[in-house]
């Protein structure tokens, strides 16, 4: 067997499954930005609405102005420095918060990785500017507190008047943020992964039968191409309606061919000689019942001589058709020579002889007509008993003498 690397199926592999890995790829980068843009919008939504509840909270709850005294923050009288409520809303939403008085961070709940407070820290300038020297909010996606990424929101904290004193900052860790796109490229790959599996699983399982079919015709061609003419191929490939199909009927095609081409003779597409030799040598060694007539056309130079090559080949193909006939349930036929003819007949003696006569007399009736010109045909057939001879050699010698001693008895007759 020629050796084939790889095989078909490991090559469908990589066809289905690459588009797969490269869709999913796409997908996960579409689906992971969108899901970034969304989420990091709506983290920021969840900040302004914290700090303006916040705000809105203490302003309702506690009249009067914030103050800072002391390292403690008043709103009117009211000692608001006290960080359980701050501690309470990280606890439930995730969210940092920070109160400014001016820049300077007076209660927060950001600590650094060593759990020590930011309080006494101050903020960026940039956020200084924006909120407490121009009076708006500022957000972020990308700040960095106390050594730690945040996407934060800061409001400027202002008194009856309207005199901005300080701000509030909410903010949430990006880490968070982070923890939350990787859930979702594990979502992505979990379900990518589970595709290729199922796709794999569909591919092989509908492949199989074809490679199966394609493993069959080359087995069947491998076996050709060692002579072995007689292997066939089975009916599942033949049936197929695709180009596999269609291969496996060429490939049975061309063996019949090829049989035709080694086994039979080309005019009279008889056996010829040499497959006749071999299937009378199995015939004999499996010790079957079988007996050999040997016969020839006569005067047959004198046809070519008087009629032409032609009405000889046609003369040699009519008595070649009327032979078929005769033979074909009971054995086979082949053409020894040019126009001897070597017949066996799986039969016994007596019933070989009568065939043999009926053939006689169907060649002689028979109408050979060339062009017009009408032809005598007859032949003279020597028959021998396959029982005879432990050889299959001697059963042929002995039909040809036979068939000598008809010739030489006047032609036209069964020597038995
Ligand atoms: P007999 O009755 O003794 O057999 O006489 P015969 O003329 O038939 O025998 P002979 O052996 O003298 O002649 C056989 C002829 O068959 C000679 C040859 O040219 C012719 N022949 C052999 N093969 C072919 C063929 O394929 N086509 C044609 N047309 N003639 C062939
Ligand atoms: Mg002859
Ligand atoms: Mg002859």
């Amino acid at each position: 067997m020629i050796e084939t690397k790889g095989g078909i199926r490991k090559k469908l592999l990589p066809i289905v499954i690459l588009p797969i890995i490269l869709l999913s790829c796409l997908i996960t980068v579409i689906g992971v930005s969108l899901f970034y843009g969304f989420y990091t919008q709506s983290i920021r939504n969840e900040l302004i609405s914290t700090t303006d509840t916040l705000i809105d909270c203490l302003d309702f709850a506690i009249g009067g102005d914030y103050q800072y005294e002391n390292e403690m923050l008043f709103k009117g009288d009211l000692n608001i420095t006290d960080s359980t409520m701050l501690l309470r809303i990280k606890e439930q939403s995730g969210i940092d918060i920070t109160f400014f008085w001016n820049d300077l961070r007076i209660m927060t709940t950001i600590e650094d990785e060593y759990g020590i407070s930011a309080v006494g820290t101050k903020a960026a300038n940039r956020v200084k500017e924006v909120v407490l020297r121009q009076g708006q909010s500022f957000s972020s996606k990308d700040l960095s507190i106390n050594g730690r990424k945040y996407i934060g929101y800061y409001v400027p904290l202002k008194n009856t008047g309207g005199e901005i004193v300080g701000m509030i900052f909410a903010g949430k860790q990006k880490g968070l943020v982070y923890d939350k796109i990787t859930e979702v490229i594990i979502w992505f790959a979990t379900f990518s992964a589970i595709m290729i599996v199922i796709s794999v699983f569909i591919t092989l399982k509908f492949s199989s039968n074809m490679i199966a079919d394609i493993n069959s015709i080359n087995h069947f061609l491998k076996a050709i191409s060692e002579g072995n003419l007689r292997s066939t191929l089975g009916n599942r490939v033949v049936n197929r309606k695709d180009e596999i199909g269609s291969i496996g009927i060429y490939a049975l095609k061309m063996r019949d061919n090829l049989q035709k081409l080694i086994e039979r003779d080309a005019l009279t597409e008889l056996y010829n000689r040499r497959s006749c030799n071999t299937m009378l040598s199995a015939i004999s060694q499996r010790n079957e019942l079988y007996c050999v007539v040997m016969c020839d056309i006569d005067f047959f130079k004198k046809v070519n001589d008087t009629y032409g090559h032609d009405a000889g080949d046609y003369v040699l193909q009519e008595v070649s058709d009327l032979i078929k006939k005769n033979v074909s349930e009971y054995g086979f036929a082949s053409r020894w020579g040019g126009e001897e003819f070597l017949l066996v007949y799986k039969l016994r003696y007596e019933d070989t002889v009568a065939r043999t006569r009926q053939l006689r007399q169907s060649i002689l009736d028979h109408d050979f007509t060339y062009e017009k010109t009408k032809m005598d045909i007859t032949m003279t057939f020597g028959v021998a008993d396959g029982t005879e001879f432990i050889r299959y050699e001697n059963v042929i010698k002995k039909a040809d003498e036979k068939l000598y001693v008809g010739k030489n008895n006047g032609r036209n007759q069964v020597v038995a």
